[in-house]
């Protein structure tokens, strides 16, 4: 079933072949050839065409030597000359401002191939993702290879120790850091503890 929105296009562009011999009697279509170019007539309607103009556009500027045949003179006249389509407001995508890109040639592994950048980027989709998982999985491998952090007991050890070598040693004093961990008496404490 067609539309009736569609229907009624059709059966305007119909109306508008069959007008056409009373412009001019070489442009005489049959009523079935009419039917037969009525869908591409409809078409310019769909388009924004007004019927006056679509019969403007098919009976302007014939050939001086007259036309042979009607229908195939209209139907090459429909085709060659229908509008492009009315831009719709929702599909457009919106990189239709930037310019589109000529293909490069990946730097990505494997066979050679080309892909159409969207930025300065030199590998296509695929390469790219591939590159980025393989960096990850480098990272991960990176820090499962580093030595754990010494455990809290060790590291509190190592402070004292560092702390008693101070005060046996010269009057310089602890660092300012230990200073502060011994005002807070917690290493000292978890020291004398063990
Ligand atoms: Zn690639």
């Amino acid at each position: 079933m067609v539309k009736a929105s569609g229907a009624s296009e059709v059966a305007e562009g119909e109306r508008v072949l069959l007008s056409l011999r009373h412009a001019n009697p070489q442009l005489h279509l049959g009523v079935r050839e009419a039917r037969g170019l009525a869908e591409v007539a409809a078409e310019w309607i769909r388009r924004g065409v007004s019927a006056a103009d679509l019969r403007r556009a098919l009976t302007g500027e014939l050939p001086k030597e007259g036309v042979r045949s009607a229908v195939g003179f209209l139907r090459h006249r429909l085709v060659q000359k229908l509008p492009a389509p009315v831009a719709a407001p929702a599909p457009v995508p919106p990189v239709s401002s930037t310019p589109v890109r000529e293909f490069i040639v990946c730097e990505g592994e494997g066979e050679e191939h080309v892909f159409r950048p969207v930025g300065d980027e030199a590998l296509c989709g695929p390469c790219a993702r591939e590159a980025n998982r393989a960096y990850w999985a480098a990272r991960r491998a990176e820090m499962e290879s580093e030595p754990d952090p010494l455990p809290w007991r060790e590291r509190v050890a190592a402070i004292i120790e560092s702390e008693q070598r101070a005060e046996r040693g010269a009057e310089a004093g602890p660092p300012a850091v230990l200073a502060a961990t011994r005002a807070s008496g917690s290493v000292r404490d978890a020291g004398a503890g063990s």
